[in-house]
């Protein structure tokens, strides 16, 4: 057997700093946490090529005195900590001090750093864990520290990296949260030369939740305060409408500290659960204020997981309080402060025409029928058509896009569709019926030479519960859920396009500006060739915006916006699936927004319509929606008869 030696220690560090210096995001989360620890305000943070090139943390903290600079970056060196009782009671972000010695172990660091009390800083530059440079400085109070080349000295972790702006997203993620945890601190975020956010440090959570993730966001919160047994819950929960199809606006803290709680999260989801759909998470940013002596945060190096004593009791709690909170923001009820203090949401940077969006006063129907919504408003105007054509619309695309010229003319209709599909999509989709303002839905069906159909389909009856279709063909009688069997075929429809590559685009004529998080724009912009695929025309509009001028089916803004965040994710948790099945699951997404609704009535054409429809599915063996549920069920005269006792 080989000797037994002590490691060497350069190698002894690198192996630790494995731990804490994981990846960029986790170097920038230790660093951000001494800016918290020594008292700063103002944290800024700028990153280049994911955080692998270059990350610096500035802030207004306390600074170093020249003196103890150097110790700083030694092992267990730390100013937080002095005996083992202090393990038991701690407030600060870092106890440890092995996060600088481990980050200067694997990368170039340089430290401006400066304490009021001195008229000069030091700068102190460190290679790979030995002090190359040492200065005296002048600079302002605070800690500037650079980080460049991480990992450059170990090759088999850089090779364990994701693309920089993966690590970029890490990063941002990290920041998020800490953000979300102290809303009285200034966070400012800037990757590769742009600002990505920047909070106002006001103290005040709603804004930085509004910061973040935008309005929609910031306007669908319900505070919670809530305090049980010396443990209180405090924060905010978000109304169902801006649950997500992943946990990411998820955000825990204990003691103002980020941590990860997969159980947590379920109790929470278990508060929403009949109030959002299975398959959503609720937004959170929920602060669990507890003695520290109940909490150990020292189970995980990147303290991100936390074990409580009385685990369960807490759980309890933390339901409790979700469950009020949400019984009272749903009822629209005032208690929490929120909504007592009444915050004025910060104005938002962003167009004229976004803003008037956001605050146009909109009766919210929990149904919004689709084929009758704003009729008037969709009736283009020719002025703004040609507003629109000058201003937007690059004239490249004009050449390649005759369908603008046939929109121009045909001034009945708000949506403009390429040019092959564009007769059946105007006229057979979305033509208005004169009388009622309602659409014809018609897909396309095959009729013999003579303009008739040769097959015999069921004859309607009526609609119940403005829902499902009855009808009835010789000795059986038929349920049609609706919406089943409009996905089904708008779902059909698209997949067929998209396999022959045909486009099914259909361009918006005003614009959509859509602010999306960081998160959801970088996913966006990174996959815009998957949303063209799709028939999308996305373009980024900076500051986390996007805008969109084209879309694969006519839906309100609303919807449009909830495809693309629907898209997102599961481009997002794509990794997981085959690429059939996500593009299915995408056409599937596009195809149950645009399809009617229940609680929506028919008319008698429309309802015939479908009904054939579904019967040419069925001859096709289509006898199920895309998630598998059946579009119709049957019974025929004898089941009936024998219910009625008529027969035995
Ligand atoms: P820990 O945070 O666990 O104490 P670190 O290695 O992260 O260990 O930091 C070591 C010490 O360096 C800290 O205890 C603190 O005294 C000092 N320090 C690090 N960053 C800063 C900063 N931004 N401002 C002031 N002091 C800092
Ligand atoms: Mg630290």
């Amino acid at each position: 057997m080989s000797e037994i030696k002590v490691l060497p220690q350069e190698v002894a560090d690198k192996i630790a700093a494995g731990e804490v210096a994981e990846r960029p995001s986790a170097v920038v989360k230790e660093l951000v946490e001494n800016s918290m620890d020594a008292g700063a305000t103002l944290i800024e943070v700028e990153i280049k090529k994911g955080g692998i090139e270059y990350i610096r943390v500035s802030d207004n903290g306390c600074g170093i005195e020249p003196e103890q600079a150097e110790t700083a970056f030694l092992r267990h060196a730390t100013s937080k900590l002095r005996d083992v009782e202090d393990l038991y009671s701690i407030e600060t972000m870092g106890f440890r001090g092995e996060a600088l010695a481990s980050i200067c172990a694997v990368a170039e660091v340089e430290v401006i750093t400066k304490t009021e009390q001195n008229d000069e800083g030091i700068f102190i530059k460190l290679e790979h864990g030995k002090v190359t440079e040492k200065e005296p400085i002048a600079c302002g109070n605070g800690t500037i520290m650079t980080v460049n080349n991480l990992f450059a000295n170990i090759p088999a972790r850089m090779k364990f990296l994701k693309r920089d702006a993966t690590e970029a997203g890490y990063v941002a993620d990290v920041l998020m949260r800490m953000a979300l945890s102290r809303p009285e601190l200034a966070f400012t975020y800037i990757c590769d030369g742009k600002e990505v956010f920047s909070t106002s440090g006001d103290g005040k959570l709603q804004n930085t939740v509004l910061k973040l993730y935008g309005l929609d966001y910031a306007k669908a919160l319900i505070p919670v305060d809530y305090t049980e047994e010396n443990v209180t819950i405090c924060g905010v929960i978000g109304k169902p409408e801006i649950a997500r199809g992943n946990r990411t606006r998820q955000t825990f803290l204990v003691n103002s500290r980020y941590i990860k709680s997969h159980v947590a999260s379920k109790i929470v989801g278990e508060a929403y659960r009949n109030s959002i759909m299975t398959g959503k998470f609720p937004f959170f940013v929920l602060d669990i204020k507890i003695d520290p002596e109940f909490v150990d945060v020292n189970v995980h190096p990147a303290k991100t997981e936390i074990k409580f004593s009385r685990e369960n009791r807490i759980y309890e709690i933390i339901h409790h309080a979700v469950s009020n909170a949400l019984r009272g923001g749903l009822a629209g009820g005032t208690t929490g402060r929120l909504s007592e203090n009444k915050p004025r949401i910060e104005e938002v940077k962003v167009s004229d025409r976004e803003k008037l969006r956001n605050t146009e006063e909109k009766p919210q129907p929990s149904y919004k029928p689709r084929f009758e919504e704003s009729f008037a408003e969709k009736k283009p105007n020719p002025e703004i058509i040609r507003e629109y054509f000058d201003n937007i619309v690059r004239k490249d695309d004009f050449s390649e896009n005759k369908n603008y010229e046939k929109e121009d003319k045909n001034t009945d209709t708000s949506i403009v569709c390429d040019e092959e599909n564009v007769e059946e999509d105007i006229i057979s989709v979305c033509e208005p019926n004169e009388e009622n303002k309602s659409f014809v839905i018609q897909e396309s069906f095959e009729l013999n030479e003579r303009g008739e159909d040769k097959e015999k389909y069921p004859s309607v009856v009526g609609q119940i519960f403005d829902t499902y279709i009855l009808s009835s063909a010789e000795n059986v009688f038929y349920m049609t859920d609706q919406h089943a069997a409009h996905e089904r075929l708008r779902f059909e429809k698209l997949k067929k396009s998209y396999y022959s590559n045909e486009r099914m685009s259909q361009m918006l004529l005003s614009p959509i500006i859509l602010k999306l998080d960081y998160a959801e724009t970088q996913i966006v912009l990174e996959n815009i060739d998957t949303f063209t695929s799709f028939g999308f025309e996305i373009e980024d509009f900076g500051s986390g915006s996007i805008i969109v001028n084209a879309t694969p089916i006519a839906a309100d803004e609303g919807e449009i916006r909830d495809l693309i965040l629907e898209i997102a994710e599961a481009i997002g948790d794509s990794l997981k699936h085959s690429v059939a099945d996500f593009e299915e699951r995408a056409l599937d997404m596009i195809a149950c927004k645009y399809a009617i609704k229940a609680n929506h009535k028919l008319n008698t054409a429309e309802m015939d319509d479908l009904i054939k429809n579904v019967w040419k599915l069925k001859r096709d063996g289509i006898t199920t929606c895309p998630h598998g549920r059946p579009i119709t069920i049957e019974f025929t005269k004898k089941e009936i008869e024998k219910l009625f006792k008529r027969i035995v």
